[in-house]
């Protein structure tokens, strides 16, 4: 099966291509537009950019794809009442890299806030005929009290998992892929494509 993947974001390039072995993924073109994505919900998020990215295919494709993939994402925060959230991908637009950006988030926690945080992603997959359909999942923890690990990408040097006490920039990606949004969205993925 050739899915197109409807995102630029290296990282989760990467990751979609250790998480879905046994499938082509083609990547979204450089030369492609953005894809907007103005909703409120992860959800209406990944739709809007499945269905983009299928319209634009559909015209300009170079190859066949039997279905588009996108996925919307992002860290909910509970002390930043779920922030930044879909705004993930936006959030300190000043600031030029994630190390600052990380660094930011953590404080403009509260000192005594809980810390607790969760990974979310949403993916929705449009076959090229037939409907659009989304799956989602999470992963609960907690914020480090500062960056640690270069591992992943984006807020994963913050972001310790529930029963682990590294963050995900520090777990070996093997690691992550046992247990992340990702990867529990991704199997959510796949037995509703072999079903
Ligand atoms: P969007 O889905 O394109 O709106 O962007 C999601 C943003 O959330 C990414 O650019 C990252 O900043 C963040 N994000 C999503 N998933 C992960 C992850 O697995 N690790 C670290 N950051 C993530």
């Amino acid at each position: 099966m050739k899915l197109l993947l409807a995102s630029r974001n290296a990282g989760k390039l990467r990751e979609f291509a250790e998480l879905l072995p046994g499938l082509t993924l083609v990547p979204w073109p450089a030369d492609a537009p953005e894809l907007p994505e103005t909703g409120a919900f992860f959800q209406d998020n990944a739709l809007q950019k499945a269905e983009g990215a299928q319209t634009w295919w559909q015209e300009h494709g170079t190859e066949p794809v039997d279905a588009v993939l996108a996925d919307d994402s992002g860290l909910c925060v509970d002390a930043l009442w779920g922030g930044p959230g879909v705004l993930s991908a936006r959030f300190a637009p000043d600031l030029a890299t994630y190390a600052e950006k990380n660094r930011r988030l953590l404080s403009m926690l509260p000192e005594d806030a809980p810390r607790t945080a969760r990974f979310v992603c949403v993916l929705a997959c449009a076959p090229l005929n037939g409907l659009a359909f989304t799956v989602g999942a999470a992963v609960e923890g907690t914020l480090a009290p500062e960056p640690r690990g270069d591992s992943g990408f984006g807020y994963d040097p913050i972001f310790i998992p529930a029963g682990f006490d590294r963050t995900f920039g520090e777990l070996p990606s093997d690691v992550k892929h046992t247990l992340s949004h990702r990867a529990r969205a991704c199997a959510l993925l796949r037995s509703r494509l072999q079903g």
